[in-house]
């Protein structure tokens, strides 16, 4: 680091944890770069806009805004007024094929009610779910605010007095049969392990957070989608000072003996006294950094690890509107043991899938032309492990999803539809760099997270940091966050700053 100058950090990515990173890191005052390959913001969280329509690429649902509220208010600003958000109520209606529905509701009392309509004695347990996961994050909160560098970090007392709390080895399903007999309400707090890419009968029963932050915190909608909040991320990291360049991938990277020196693109090399890579982390380790310096991560270990599932995905523009179609809906296949193994073991394309719909449109006009609505709809499917040719599975996916719509009450929009875009596993890999195009990247098993999952200080090379999905915590946007803020905090102790 040159003495009296400004530290410069190089971020590769300019995905929900680069952006974060860069806000945070330039707030400190050191000279930051964003280098991001396609030419917007965003990553998984863009946007596509077209026709006047703008769909989200990925997350839809905004959850836990406190982590993201706390790096805004660390660099001066208030989160929910640069991007104005809704809070969703119902959160959203969980449909089960052929044995009715559950809309989820933000008040207790009102969820009590909701799922009495399906199993009287489960909705006496609700209050005893609630408070069980509410001892189950205040323990867990510490253990994903800190990085996991070494093994000793599990004897951390914040680690030892929660284990038990946490029941490791139970799966999600598993744990939640203490509070929920009835099959139908179990899938309604555990479909959650999809964020995850998992299946709820294996998920690690921790997991059980993530219905329960829904729930205590609330699901929220940014006005102009989840995309909208990364817009403002940008801007707001160009006004304290960072460089965003867009279109511009980093082809490698420049070593000083085993330490990481600069950034190299087609434009020009980008000296770093610290590089973030936000990128993908399997596909950016093996494209990237050279294996003589991956001693940990070396390519036959990062293939050896178990990745999440991928999607099959269609942005639909379409006329008028679907009033009786709530924000969110998740529709769960009857056989869903059957779909997940299809996804997970036998390696198939679901012919009954469960799948998710977003008519975002219900809360915010913002979306589509007037007179018109923007439906996402996600299918889980096998990752690229399957060898799915989806040139020619993918018109008759679409056919098939399309039909399948009608079990959450959409007749045929064939001839709604104005506008379609389909992304595929294949689309994943070729337009998001995905590695197995694995949308929630490694899978989230026990022996995957904490001191297994890729540390954010990259120990295999010194001056290299990791942020997003890929890295400690884990996938989905509010741990993602604090990747950036454990990260940055690293980064600022190894530079003294
Ligand atoms: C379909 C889907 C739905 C999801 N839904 C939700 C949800 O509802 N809620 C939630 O919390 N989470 C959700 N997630 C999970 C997660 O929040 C997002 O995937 C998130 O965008 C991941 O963020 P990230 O920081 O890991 O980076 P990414 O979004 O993966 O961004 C990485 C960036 O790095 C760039 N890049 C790659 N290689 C290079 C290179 N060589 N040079 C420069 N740049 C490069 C990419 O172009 C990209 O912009 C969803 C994910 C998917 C795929």
């Amino acid at each position: 680091m040159e003495v009296g100058k400004a530290p410069k950090i190089v971020v590769v990515g300019a995905g929900p944890g680069g952006l974060a990173t860069a806000m945070l890191m330039a707030h400190k005052g050191c000279d930051v770069t964003v280098l991001e390959a396609r030419d917007d913001v965003g990553g998984r969280t863009g946007a596509i806009r077209e026709q006047g329509f703008c769909f989200d690429i990925g997350p839809t649902f905004f959850l836990y805004p406190e982590v993201l509220q706390n790096i805004f208010a660390e660099v001066g600003r208030d989160l929910m007024t640069e991007v104005p958000m809704v809070r969703i109520d119902p959160l959203y209606r969980v449909v089960f094929e052929g044995e009715g529905h559950l809309d989820a509701r933000s008040c207790p009392d009102a969820m009590s009610r909701e799922i009495a309509r399906l199993s009287p004695s489960d909705a006496r347990n609700l209050r005893r779910f609630l408070s069980d996961n509410r001892q189950k994050i205040s323990k867990f909160k510490t253990i994903l605010q800190n990085p996991f560098d070494t093994l000793f970090d599990y004897l951390r007392p914040s680690v030892v007095t929660s284990l038990p709390i946490l029941r490791p080895h139970r799966s999600l399903d598993d744990d939640l049969k203490k509070f929920f007999a009835d099959d139908r309400v179990r899938r309604a707090f555990s479909f959650q392990s999809k964020y995850l890419g998992m299946s709820p009968f294996n998920c690690p029963s921790l997991f059980t957070i993530l219905a329960f932050l829904e729930h205590e915190y609330g699901v929220w909608h940014p006005i102009g989608g989840c995309n909208r909040v990364m817009q403002r991320m940008c801007e707001i990291a160009a006004e304290l000072g960072a460089e965003i360049r867009l279109g511009e991938p980093v082809t490698s990277f420049a070593f000083d003996g085993d330490s990481i020196s600069a950034a190299l693109t087609e434009q020009g090399r980008y000296e770093a006294d610290a590089v973030v890579v936000n990128a993908d982390f399997a596909q950016a380790m093996q494209r990237l950094i050279p294996e003589r310096f991956r001693r940990r991560w070396n390519n036959r270990k990062i293939e050896s690890r178990s990745y999440s599932c991928s999607t099959f995905m269609m942005y639909l523009g379409i006329t008028g509107d679907l009033p009786e179609v709530q924000h969110h809906t998740i529709s769960l296949a009857r056989d869903l043991e059957r779909n997940v193994r299809d996804i997970q073991e036998d390696l198939v394309l679901p012919r009954q899938p469960s799948f998710y719909v977003q008519n975002a449109c219900v809360t915010d006009k913002t979306l589509a032309p007037e007179g018109h609505s923007a439906l996402y709809v996600l299918v889980p499917v096998p990752n690229a492990d399957a060898q799915i040719d989806w040139q020619l599975e993918a018109k008759a996916y679409r056919e098939h999803t399309l039909d399948r719509l009608s079990l959450i009450g959409i007749g045929d929009l064939r001839n709604r539809i104005v506008f379609e875009r389909i992304l595929t596993p294949d689309g994943w890999i070729e337009e998001q760099n995905i590695y197995k195009a694995a949308t929630f990247n490694m899978s989230h098993k026990l022996n995957q997270m904490l001191y297994f999952r890729p540390h954010n200080r990259f120990e295999d090379v010194p001056g290299l940091y990791l942020v997003g999905g890929g890295t400690h915590p884990g996938s989905g946007l509010p741990v993602i966050f604090e990747s950036a803020r454990i990260s940055s905090r690293l980064i600022a102790d190894d530079l003294r700053l």
